[in-house]
C-alpha cells in the first residue's frame, strides 16, 4: 500500500484545514439578484432557486 514519504508538516496541516473551514458556510451568488445565498437553498432576496422564483417575494 501507498505511504506518504514525507510527514505532513504542522503548517501544512493547519492551512488545510483553514480551506475547508472556508468551505463549510456553501456560500454562493445568486443568479438572478446577485446577492449572496447559501448553495443548494432558495434565495433569502429574491426568492429564486434553479433559475425559477419558488417563494414569492412581493415588495
Ligand atoms: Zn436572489
Amino acid at each position: 500500500m501507498a505511504v506518504p514519504k514525507r510527514k505532513t508538516s504542522k503548517a501544512k496541516k493547519k492551512s488545510r484545514r483553514a480551506n475547508w473551514r472556508l468551505m463549510l458556510p456553501g456560500m454562493s451568488e445568486c443568479p438572478n439578484c446577485k446577492a449572496t445565498k447559501l448553495t443548494h437553498r432558495v434565495c433569502k432576496v429574491c426568492g429564486y432557486y434553479n433559475g425559477k422564483q419558488v417563494v414569492k417575494k412581493d415588495s
